[in-house]
This record gives structure tokens, C-alpha cells and sequence, in this order.
């Protein structure tokens, strides 16, 4: 009687355990969608790339900073640092 019991509850385990790695591995499948998504958003943000005057690094449009020349920086520092050697 104990052992059937026994035998039940590892089943019962086991069965959680494949429920788990089942849910895992669809979370980790629904991750990688996302991922997937995100990468498409970043390729559309290096489309409009900008390149930094003072250090040539480039940067998303989104991201730069620009002078009152229009003049993209990638930031603060660098539009500080051109128009103080410029
Ligand atoms: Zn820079």
C-alpha cells in the first residue's frame, strides 16, 4: 500500500516536473519572439544613424544630441568639448 502510494507521488512529480519544463520552455519561446521584435525596432532605429563630430562614434537619431547647428553628438560632453576646440 505504501509503495503504490509512493509510486503514485513520484508519478505525480514527475508529471509537475514535465508541466514546468513544458511552461519553461514556452516562456523561453515567447522570450525569443519578443527578442525577435526588438531587434526588428533596432534595425529601424540604425537606419537613421548620426555620426558624433567630436568622437565619429555613431549613434541613433533618437539618441544624439544636437547643437543650434543642427550638428549631432553622441552626448552632452561631446558638444561641449567640439565647440570648445572648435
Ligand atoms: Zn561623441
Amino acid at each position: 500500500m505504501i509503495v503504490r502510494l509512493i509510486v503514485f507521488i513520484t508519478i505525480f512529480f514527475i508529471g509537475w516536473w514535465l508541466y514546468r519544463q513544458f511552461v519553461v520552455f514556452k516562456g523561453q519561446k515567447t522570450t525569443s519572439n519578443t527578442k525577435k521584435t526588438k531587434q526588428k525596432g533596432t534595425q529601424a532605429e540604425q537606419e537613421n544613424m548620426v555620426r558624433c563630430l567630436q568622437c565619429k562614434t555613431y549613434v541613433p537619431l533618437s539618441h544624439a544630441i544636437h547643437d543650434e547647428q543642427a550638428r549631432p553628438f553622441c552626448s552632452a560632453e561631446h558638444l561641449k568639448e567640439f565647440n570648445q576646440t572648435n
